[in-house]
């Protein structure tokens, strides 16, 4: 039986992990989780679930839960997601958590020795190197949940890495991929959540508007297939019905396809290398959707892609600032304190002000992503909406 650690249980993420944990109750136990705010929804999966030990977000709340539920352990805060994530009995942790918060836990559940089923992808932009390095010599299994990289862990399947030519991720292109950059500077949060394909979190929806998320997911590829970024494409495909693509060097390509669903990212993660039918599954019938549709990414029009390729090859800490200075952009944005487009230039601003000269340790990163969001939070501050 897989034992899980379930971090970040009440967003988009844990909900279909629960309802994968709930499809197969004889395989699957969840034994800890962590919510944040979402306290009606935390109870009633601390009811419905049974865990021996929950994470919450406030000191008031774990008091609260502690006299209604005496025989389950609490814990608060950061504290709280690394017991979560190292509790003796979980043997795999599933870091649904939003941001680089699933940074301690992660690396924490690895030193225990947990498997991680990946989908907080902040972590892996923010410190890639540590985490992988850390799970290779603890020989921990780090299984994507992200789509795109699920889609690539399976094509890859079988396959020697001398043979790999190419990851092709496919990119939905969010909210906005039909207005053109001055169509951008009046949008609202409320269009910026709507997005086409997919049903997710306020932040990831917002990164996928500015392709913040598909950069995210460029150096996440890079850590976690360690494949060079000269060897990492992207493409536009509306439809998300591709999931994403390698291409061999004989010139195969081979493609994961399937239903906007993860529920199937994230249950594959949970078996590997089996399968199982997903419970009461989307209809999904080619013949239905017709055609698919392919095309190249413009760069200019969506900068925040272009900077990945960019803080990704320069290395060290850069792809932490670009990350963590997102986190602060967006999550003004969702809180109507900046505009739109000021996600990117806050984004731009912080990267081209950062300057490393010497390499960094894993401590240095945690600094400078803390370093980063009070710059950010300042300027925002100071120049407030425009
Ligand atoms: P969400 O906002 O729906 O859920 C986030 C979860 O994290 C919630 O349970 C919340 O309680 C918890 N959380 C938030 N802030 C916290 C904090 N400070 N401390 C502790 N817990 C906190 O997000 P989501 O869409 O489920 O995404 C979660 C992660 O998965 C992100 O890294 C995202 O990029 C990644 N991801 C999501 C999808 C998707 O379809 N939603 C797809 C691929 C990858
Ligand atoms: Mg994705």
């Amino acid at each position: 039986m897989k034992k899980i650690a379930l971090l970040g249980a009440t967003g988009s993420i844990g909900t279909s992990t629960v309802d994968v944990v709930l499809a197969y109750p004889e395989l699957f136990k969840i034994v800890s989780l962590t919510f944040h705010s979402n306290i009606e929804k935390g109870i009633s999966l601390i009811k419905q679930l049974q865990p021996q030990f929950v994470g919450v977000g406030s000191e008031e709340t774990r008091v609260e839960l502690s006299r209604h539920f005496p025989n389950i352990e609490f814990g608060v805060g950061e504290t709280g997601l690394v017991q979560a994530a190292t509790l003796e009995s979980a043997n795999v942790v599933l870091t649904a958590v939003s941001g680089s918060i699933g940074l301690k836990p992660t690396m924490a559940a690895i030193g225990a020795g947990k498997d991680i089923a990946l989908a907080n992808k902040e972590t892996l932009v923010m410190a890639g190197k540590w985490v992988m390095a850390a799970a290779k010599k603890h020989e921990v299994s780090i299984l994507p949940v992200d789509s795109e990289h699920s889609a690539i862990y399976q094509c890859l399947e079988g396959q020697k890495p001398e043979n790999l030519k190419e990851l092709v991720i496919t990119a939905s292109g969010g909210s906005f991929r039909d207005l053109t950059r001055s169509e951008l500077k009046f949008v609202t949060l409320e269009q910026a959540l709507n997005h086409p394909n997919w049903s997710m979190g306020q932040k990831i929806t917002i990164d996928s508007a500015t392709m913040m998320n598909k950069g995210l997911e460029v150096i996440e590829a890079h850590w976690l297939f360690g494949t060079d970024y000269d060897k990492i494409k992207v493409v536009l495909h509306k439809e998300s019905i591709v999931h994403s693509m390698v291409v061999l060097k004989d010139g195969a390509y081979l493609a994961q396809l399937g239903p906007s669903d993860m529920r199937e990212p994230i249950q594959y993660a949970l078996t590997y290398p089996e399968r199982l039918p997903i419970k009461n599954e989307k209809e999904f019938d080619l013949t239905k959707i017709g055609q698919l549709h392919f095309e190249p990414m413009d760069l200019v029009r969506f900068p925040m892609l272009a900077l990945a390729f960019k803080v990704g090859k320069k290395g060290g800490s850069y792809p932490t600032v670009y990350n963590a200075a997102n986190e602060i952009a967006a999550m003004a944005f969702i809180e109507g304190r900046i505009s739109y487009l000021q996600i990117e230039d806050f984004v731009q601003r912080a990267v081209e002000n950062h300057f490393e000269t010497t390499e960094v340790t894993l401590d240095d990163v945690i600094a400078i992503d803390q370093q980063t969001r009070a710059i950010v939070e300042r300027w925002i501050k100071e120049e407030g909406r425009l």
